[in-house]
């Protein structure tokens, strides 16, 4: 394989990278997707709020995904990207496996990692009351007592929704850290806010039962929702040249999925908040036609 020429090459083989290809693949491009869909996002996820599957099992619905995009012709490497390469108007991947493949265009749809509290139990407790995403997994918590960890806008914003659903929502942040009018919302609203606090233990065996906090204050709460921010897989993006949106952590991007770069792509998390599957599938849809179009256009133009 080494060396083989793409119209498309894909990195990343979650919701974005998947719905990238099939679009991709069915506008007669030759299709490459790089990544294991066990390292997305969404392979342990339940996924409740994606109007178009009938599975809520986020491994499955990949499962799904893969099986149309092979259908519509697209290839899968099962590995990682270890480096990118400009040349002479087309790209050099090179792959934890050896291999150095070229390609028109790129689409990074590499997602990104959220930020952990690195606790004792916390990974363990996924799902079963820790959650990173209010907009995925705050309906799950309805007149249930909820914390939300972080001190920026989207810790805010996830304690206020918490709100509508939870029946008593604590904020635990060192110090706030957030726009003027939100943090004065907060005050105003009947989130208890614990600033100047750390959380030092998540309780619980099988689910969530408690926080302890460094004052030793325990909090009796059901759900754990880690709003610390993310980091982006941004140091491919970074090594080529590829400018990064006003926070400096997700690829900036128009509205044809296009970065600064010409022929390269980029959709789903990695392109920033709201991280969902939906606005995913979406990004990814519209990088596929754009990147499959501008390859088979430089292929036509014999360049
Ligand atoms: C616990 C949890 C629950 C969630 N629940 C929901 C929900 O209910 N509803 C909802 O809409 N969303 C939910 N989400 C969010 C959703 O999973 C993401 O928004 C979605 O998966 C993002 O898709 P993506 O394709 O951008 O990135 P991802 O799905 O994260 O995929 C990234 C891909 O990039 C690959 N990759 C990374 N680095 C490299 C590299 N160097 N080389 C090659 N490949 C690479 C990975 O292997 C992976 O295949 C949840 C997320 C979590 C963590």
């Amino acid at each position: 394989m080494t060396g083989k020429f793409y119209d498309v090459i894909i990195m990343g083989a979650g919701p974005a990278g998947l719905q990238a290809a099939i679009h991709a693949a069915r506008r007669k491009a030759s299709v490459l997707v790089i990544g294991q869909s066990k390292k997305s996002s969404a392979y342990n996820a339940h996924i409740e709020n994606f109007c178009c599957t009938a599975t809520q099992s986020g491994a499955e619905m990949l499962e799904i995904g893969i099986a149309k995009a092979e259908e519509s012709g697209a290839e899968f490497l099962d590995t990682e990207v270890m480096a990118l390469n400009a040349d002479n108007g087309h790209y050099t991947v090179e792959t934890a496996r050896g291999e150095a493949l070229k390609a028109y265009a790129l689409i990074f749809a590499m997602g990104i990692s959220r930020n952990k509290l690195n606790l004792a139990g916390e990974k363990d407790l996924v799902g079963r009351g820790v959650s990173y995403c209010v907009d995925c997994d705050g309906p799950l918590f309805k007149k249930e007592p909820v914390a939300v960890v972080g001190c920026g806008s989207a810790a805010a914003g996830a304690a206020l929704t918490m709100l509508f659903y939870a029946n008593e929502v604590h904020l635990v942040c060192e110090k706030l850290d957030m726009d003027s009018f939100l943090a004065e919302k907060i005050r105003e609203s009947g989130v208890v806010v614990h600033e100047g606090r750390k959380i030092t233990q998540i309780k619980g065996d099988d689910a969530v039962s408690g926080l302890v906090l460094d004052d030793g204050e325990e909090l009796a709460v059901t759900g754990v929702f880690i709003e610390l921010g993310a980091k982006g897989a941004i140091d491919f993006a970074a090594r080529l040249g590829i400018l990064l949106d006003d926070t400096m952590k997700y690829i900036a991007v128009n509205k044809k999925q296009e970065t600064n770069l010409t022929g390269i792509y980029a959709a789903g998390d990695i392109c920033g908040p709201p991280w969902q599957v939906a606005k995913s599938v979406g990004e990814g849809c519209v990088a596929g036609i754009e990147a499959a179009a501008y390859a088979i256009k430089r292929k036509q133009e014999g360049r």
